[in-house]
């Protein structure tokens, strides 16, 4: 066995500055003053709060030392089924920082900021490359915010259509959020089961879409990993009853450059800029999930767009048919810029080629975990893998248990209970940016764990017993956060 990253060194409690502080310390020194004190006016007096007296080095060990309880896919893997957490180049960091392009202020005309609505229109050209959707809108601020939008879509759509629909399809597999922006915009969400393997059959849909149904939210990969092979057959039977079909897109990373969601018979799909497109996902920061229409639903899109006329670019706002503005200016400009300048350097061929190291890392960890967990379905994976703790039942070990083992180890928890419909789920999704000698030590310690399982699982029901936290209350965490000392 080797090593593995687990930590040893030295990471050091830290108290809050209050905790830390001593009254009179100073971050620096000044000269004695050389005219006499004069009192703050009685406004300021006692105002504002009791800030701690605190040195310099008392600083910076204070933030160095909270630094270094964090992880992030700087300093190791992120397993994290479902997020895409992948290494993302620093180059697409150093541009969208580029002065002249990120400091530029909203409300500048567009003869001034030609450069940065060349980018957002050239950006649009690329993503409907990417889906073969010609309609794109950047300006949704999260995956979740472009479902809602693609459902005003849906919804602007019919009406033009004098068709009243108030249902919505959504597969047992479809992530979490597209009920709920369905529900948003008024539709009634009806659960399809998937099939036995995984994937939805085609008779499932044909059984419940009728023409009171908007059409079907299909997430493809689906969040089980899986790529819904009867896509085509589907859409038809949704078309054939004037449904429209919903692509949920934030998997791309397993599918950049191998399909066209187009000719799958998706109309409106969005996709998570702070997934594949060299955004980090998680942390609380802000995102981009643009919106892609087929051409016949163009004219819905949220206004403003960027256009090109001769050789000028220019925001459009004559859009009678749209559904409105979903944010405000041009969209979470800074993420635009990250996906602009990922995909410049990449290119074609290499976001292709992305996609394809992100399906083949994920099946290598399938097929060699697959006799150490239990495999949820056998059949051929997209860009994550999901396992459960079936096998480890009779020692009464939990996926829980083997996640929390995994920090002991160095690793940050793969995604574990999701998708609900596997029992004990744990998802991993490596993407394409670990090496073959990364994810063979990742193989490693998760086989590690589950010898530890049998060998010893009362330290497994404890574990972390490394890390700076045991097991917290994770509910109570979430609902009753603690945010003061
Ligand atoms: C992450 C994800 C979403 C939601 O994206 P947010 O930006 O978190 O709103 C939607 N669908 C799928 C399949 C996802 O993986």
């Amino acid at each position: 066995m080797k090593k593995t990253p687990g930590r040893s060194g030295l990471i050091f409690d830290e108290p809050l500055l209050w905790e830390k502080g001593k009254k009179g310390r100073h971050g620096m020194s000044i000269p004695a003053s050389d005219v006499p004190a004069a009192a703050l006016p009685e406004a300021l007096q006692g105002a504002g709060p009791d800030f701690p007296d605190l040195s310099e080095i008392d600083v910076v060990r204070h933030y160095t030392r909270l630094s270094q309880w964090n992880y992030g896919v700087d300093s190791g893997m992120y397993p994290l089924g479902s997020c895409t957490m992948k290494y993302n180049p620093k180059i697409n960091e150093k541009v969208a920082a580029t002065p002249e392009l990120a400091a530029a202020h909203p409300m500048l005309g567009d003869e001034y900021v030609q450069g940065n609505l060349q980018i957002m229109f050239e950006l649009q050209e690329y993503l409907a490359a990417i889906t073969g959707l010609p309609g794109v809108s950047l300006q949704p601020a999260a995956g979740a915010h472009g479902e809602l939008t693609g459902m005003l879509v849906f919804a602007a759509c019919h009406r033009a259509r004098h068709s009243k629909r108030t249902k919505i399809l959504i597969p047992d597999t479809a992530h979490g959020t597209n009920p709920a922006s369905a529900a948003l915009c008024g539709y009634k969400p009806v659960p399809i089961k998937s099939g036995a393997n995984g994937i939805l059959r085609v008779e499932s849909v044909a059984e419940v879409m009728d023409e009171e149904t908007a059409g079907i939210m299909i997430t493809n990969p689906n969040t089980l990993g899986l790529f819904e092979t009867n896509i085509r057959q589907i859409a038809e039977i949704v078309h054939a009853k004037g449904g429209l079909v919903y692509g949920d897109g934030a998997n791309m990373n397993a599918v950049m450059g191998v399909i066209s969601a187009a000719r799958c018979g998706v109309d409106v799909m969005h996709l998570n800029l702070h997934k594949t497109f060299s955004t980090p996902h998680g942390g609380g920061g802000p995102g981009a999930g643009p919106l892609c229409v087929t051409g016949e639903l163009e004219k819905y899109l949220p206004i403003p767009r960027a256009v090109k006329d001769g050789d000028t670019y220019r925001l459009d706002f004559d859009c009678p048919d749209s559904v409105g503005r979903v944010h405000a200016f041009h969209g979470n400009f800074g993420v635009l810029l990250r996906a602009y300048s990922y995909i410049r350097t990449m290119g074609a061929e290499n976001l292709k080629k992305a996609s394809q190291l992100a399906v083949l890392n994920a099946a290598y960890i399938k097929e060699k975990l697959k006799g150490t967990l239990q495999l949820a379905y056998n059949r051929p994976c997209m860009h994550e893998c999901v396992f459960s703790d079936g096998l480890q039942q009779e020692d009464k070990i939990t996926t829980l248990d083997m996640a929390k083992r995994l920090i002991d180890h160095g690793y940050h928890p793969p995604t574990i209970y999701f998708p609900l419909v596997v029992h004990g789920a744990i998802m991993i999704e490596p993407t394409e940016t670990e090496c073959k000698e990364d994810i063979d030590q990742f193989i490693e310690t998760v086989k590690l764990v589950v010898q530890e399982a049998k060998d010893n699982p009362e330290l497994l029901r404890q574990a972390p017993v490394m890390a700076k936290m045991r097991r917290l209350d994770e509910t109570r965490a979430a609902r009753n956060p603690c945010l003061c000392g």
